[in-house]
């Protein structure tokens, strides 16, 4: 197994193997930059056939965290974290107390979140053998409703956000009444975003592989429950990936007949060509780091105790960071992925003095 030659490694600062025998902890931890700050990312807990696949997914994930962080313009870097091992069968409380060792570690370099696999109940775990962990403490969400420290609300309502401002460009309206919008996955983000859409008067359409969850979002909503493969061949203004990565490639392109994909699934594109391929087809793309950033943001407050009462207009600055990247984009005859990588470089490379607001 190679790391500085690896085809993901992208001048990486730092990556930690961990190992706890008693609990059976395998872990990695990637620290890919941190010039704005120390390096905030989640843990994953997922089955991986070996370290090789967990190596690639972390060093991976810890970089695109850079870049959310960045374009956010938050005080932090980015980081990510891995447990090889099936959450539903592996996790214990001494796997977990494990983990915070090895975070503990790193001397506050990376602090830890959740991510698939992990939750609030895990954080607080973890918290008992380290302070730098964020994403477990109760305290008013951005709405002011208490949170216990999830951030799905969050981002579900920059995804929100995210959604009027791709409309708003492409097609040039400013109010969501009657949009056509199709949710792909109705989980913890999912869900709270089509509710969040349908408050706004959008027409909805839900698929989930899971049957009782899209037939429970379409009940609640006022939606049309669909099966997942046809999800993509919908009539709809706005297609809102909310499940998975890479559902942007070669065999859905030709089939959407959306004119924006706007939703909270991490690492969309199958492919950069894929974001070519969509402006070729005249679909706005809202690259995922910058519409999907309300959960980093929400779980950057907790931890370093800014005044909550910022924390709903800073979610909303996604809305400012998209309309910049389209008209950009536009001027320049770029994918707005490509665009949006540019401008998040240019705000990590610069280091903290070019954030807002901090
Ligand atoms: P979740 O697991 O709660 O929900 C995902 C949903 O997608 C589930 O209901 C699942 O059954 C469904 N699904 C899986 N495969 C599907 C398929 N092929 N077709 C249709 N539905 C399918 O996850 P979540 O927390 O809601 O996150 C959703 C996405 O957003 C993920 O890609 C995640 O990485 C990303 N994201 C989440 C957050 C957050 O705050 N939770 C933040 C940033 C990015």
């Amino acid at each position: 197994m190679k790391l500085f030659t690896h085809p993901e490694f992208a001048g990486h600062e730092q990556v930690v193997f961990g190992h706890d025998e008693a609990s059976g902890l395998r872990a990695i931890i990637a620290v890919h930059n941190t010039h704005r700050g120390p390096a905030l990312g989640g843990l994953r807990m997922w089955p991986y056939a070996d370290e090789g696949e967990a190596l690639t997914d972390v060093l991976r994930l810890a970089r695109g965290m850079t870049y959310k962080s960045a374009m956010a313009e938050l005080p932090l870097g980015g980081g990510k974290s891995v447990i090889i091992g099936d959450p539903r069968r592996d996790k214990s409380e001494a796997l977990m107390e494990a983990m915070g060792r090895l975070v503990d570690g790193l001397g506050g370099r990376y602090i830890v979140a959740e991510d698939s696999g992990t939750t609030v109940t895990d954080m607080r775990v973890i918290a008992r053998r380290t302070r730098h962990v964020a994403g477990r403490r109760e305290r008013p969400g951005y709405d002011g409703r208490p949170s216990d420290g999830d951030p799905s609300p969050a981002t579900a309502y920059g995804v929100f956000v995210g959604i009027r401002a791709a409309v708003a460009h492409r097609l040039g309206r400013s109010d969501l009444e009657g949009l056509r919008v199709a949710v792909q996955g109705v989980g913890s983000v999912g869900r709270r975003l089509a509710a969040h859409l349908a408050a706004a008067g959008a027409r909805l359409w839900v698929t989930d592989i899971d049957p009782e969850r899209r037939g429970q979002a379409a009940e609640t909503l006022g939606a049309e429950a669909v099966p997942p493969e046809a999800v993509y061949d919908l009539d709809v203004d706005v297609f809102a990936p909310c499940a998975l990565g890479a559902v942007i490639n070669d065999a859905t392109v030709p089939r959407l007949r959306a004119k924006v994909v706007a939703g909270a699934a991490n690492n969309q594109l199958a492919a950069p060509r894929h974001g070519e391929a969509l402006a070729r087809r005249g679909i706005l793309y809202a690259p995922d780091y910058v519409i999907n950033a309300g959960g980093v943001i929400d779980v950057c407050y907790e931890h370093l105790g800014l005044d909550p009462a910022g924390l709903r207009a800073h979610i909303e600055r996604i809305g400012d960071n998209l309309a910049e990247i389209f008209r950009r984009a536009e001027r320049e005859g770029r994918p707005t992925a490509w665009v949006a990588d540019r401008i998040a470089e240019s705000r990590f490379a610069a280091g903290l003095h070019r954030a807002a607001g901090f």
